[in-house]
């Protein structure tokens, strides 16, 4: 019987060891709960790297990891300090990530991580091959193995692999300078069905594909050799019903239930009649837009002061990859802008800005989104933005305003929220005073429509469609 196999460079499992025991629990991530259908119910396999490098795993632990593994339907990929230094931070996170999000000035050129890159790319093929057999479907994942579909594809050329990309590909500008441009898009090309989150992002890939390798494309389709690879897009959504019906639970919650941060919240909201909220949530990622959403609140305080003492900018921050330099730059310049914000305008009673730099539960996270009238989301660049569909997911009372950068691949199907140009703080300021006027009604008809959105395109309709998709260009081959 034919098998899919999905393959991430995580495996959806967080696994600990602690005195020659370990632990282990499921992710919930986006990408865990999209695939969680296909991986229970069918017959699947998840191949991935299990978080632990080979020097973490020790002779007497191997077994156990690998039973837990097996358990859970998963394959490991055994990735050493070295392959996690040079392929995961080296090139992965200082070359591919800001390459692909239009941070040319933080991407670095390696020909060491090249290789590390090309070498982990290929310790990924070689697990695959071990499991794959004749009538499987392969789905591979993002930008850390842009190589695998070539790889697989070259030893088993009638196996169906999809491939998915969840950060933005860039314009053909951006892209051509990089040095091994032509063997990435080789890489990928490996694929049947090479899938983005919007159209601009396929276009980009298509125009790259046609300036730099030559091949042939008619609409959504590259002839290579004696294959037709289709690239079309296929925008992730979140799991709807799991938010929503969170935030219901939420509502309906007695006094002693509430969180300390929920009793927090309520403080302040309570504090006066008009005491608004206004909520961010990202990793701390040069791609966030962080220091500039502080900087246009500042300017907001300060071209409506009226605002002041009654508006407060609730900012989660979650720590990330906090042993690459340029993350480490962006929590000072965050820290020191938090900083200087709350040093000019507080008050006895009133700090602008609430900064919590830590990872929430997610029971806190719905805390936060059913409290703040309005979600202020302005990365310079993103690949989605699922923090943007779950806000709007929460408000069960079809009340709420979201403020979204353009520059995020949300806000191609939120046209219903007030988008802004990320660098545009006197834009920013004026959309941040109209989502705080905003009547009730109004709020309620944005709301609704991209309620009604989001629901229909859950998480597990994105992983359907891309899969249909899949089959479907495996029979137009034959
Ligand atoms: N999130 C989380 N814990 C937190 C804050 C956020 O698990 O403390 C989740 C959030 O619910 C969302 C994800 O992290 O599902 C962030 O996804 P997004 O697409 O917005 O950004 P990414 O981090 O993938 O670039």
């Amino acid at each position: 019987m034919s098998k899919t196999i999905i393959i991430s460079n995580r495996l959806p499992l967080q696994i600990k060891i602690e005195e020659d025991e370990i632990s282990v629990s499921q992710s919930v991530g986006g990408l865990a709960t999209g695939m969680k259908s296909v991986h229970e119910d069918g017959d699947s396999l998840w191949i991935g790297w299990s978080g632990l490098t080979e020097e973490e795993i020790t002779d007497t632990t191997r077994d156990k990891v690998q039973k837990e593994i097996e358990k859970n339907k998963c394959a490991m990929v055994p990735l050493s300090e070295d392959d996690v230094d040079h392929f995961y931070y080296g090139f992965s996170n200082k070359t591919l990530w800001p390459l692909f999000h239009y941070f040319m000035e933080y991407t670095t050129f390696e020909q060491e991580n090249w290789e590390s890159y090309k070498r982990v790319n290929q310790k990924f093929a070689d697990v695959v091959l071990d499991h794959v057999e004749d009538g499987d479907t392969i789905w591979v994942h993002d930008y850390q193995l842009l190589l695998l579909p070539n790889y697989i594809k070259q030893k088993k050329p009638d196996t169906n692999i999809g491939f998915f990309l969840h950060i933005p590909f860039p314009s053909y500008e951006v892209f051509r300078t990089f040095p091994w441009r032509e063997e990435v898009l080789e890489g990928m090309l490996g694929a049947d069905l090479i899938g983005f989150h919007t159209y601009d992002y396929e276009r980009h890939f298509l125009s790259c594909v046609r300036r730099l390798i030559h091949l042939e494309t008619n609409f959504n389709e590259i002839s290579y050799d004696d294959r037709i690879i289709k690239v079309d897009s296929f925008p992730m959504g979140i799991d709807y019903d799991k938010f929503y019906n969170a935030a219901l639970a939420h509502e309906n919650m007695n006094g002693d239930e509430k969180s300390d941060i929920q009793k927090r919240l309520d403080e302040h909201l309570y504090s006066s009649d008009d005491a608004k909220m206004i909520l961010s949530i990202d990793r701390l990622d040069y791609t966030k837009g962080i220091p500039n959403r502080i900087k246009a609140f500042e300017y907001f305080l300060e071209k409506y002061p009226e605002y002041q003492q009654k508006v407060r900018l609730i900012m989660l921050a979650v720590p990330s990859r906090s042993n690459v330099p340029q993350y480490q730059l962006l929590k000072r310049e965050t820290d020191e802008l938090v900083g200087r914000i709350n040093g000019k305008f507080s008050t006895v009673s009133w700090t602008p800005v609430w900064y919590f730099y830590r990872s929430l539960p997610f029971d806190n996270l719905i805390d936060l989104y059913t409290s703040c009238d309005v979600a202020m989301i302005t990365p310079i660049r993103d690949g989605m933005n699922l923090v943007a569909k779950e806000y709007v997911a929460t408000r069960v009372k079809q009340d709420g305003v979201l403020v979204l950068s353009e520059m995020a691949g949300a806000s191609k199907e939120m046209n219903e929220a007030l988008l802004i140009n990320p660098n545009n703080f006197e834009a920013i300021a004026d959309k941040l005073k109209q989502a705080l006027e905003m009547p009730k009604e109004e709020q309620k008809e944005r709301i609704t429509s991209m309620q009604a959105r989001l629901k229909r395109y859950s998480v597990e309709k994105w992983a359907e469609e891309f899969f249909t998709a899949l089959n479907t260009s495996k029979t137009v081959r034959n």
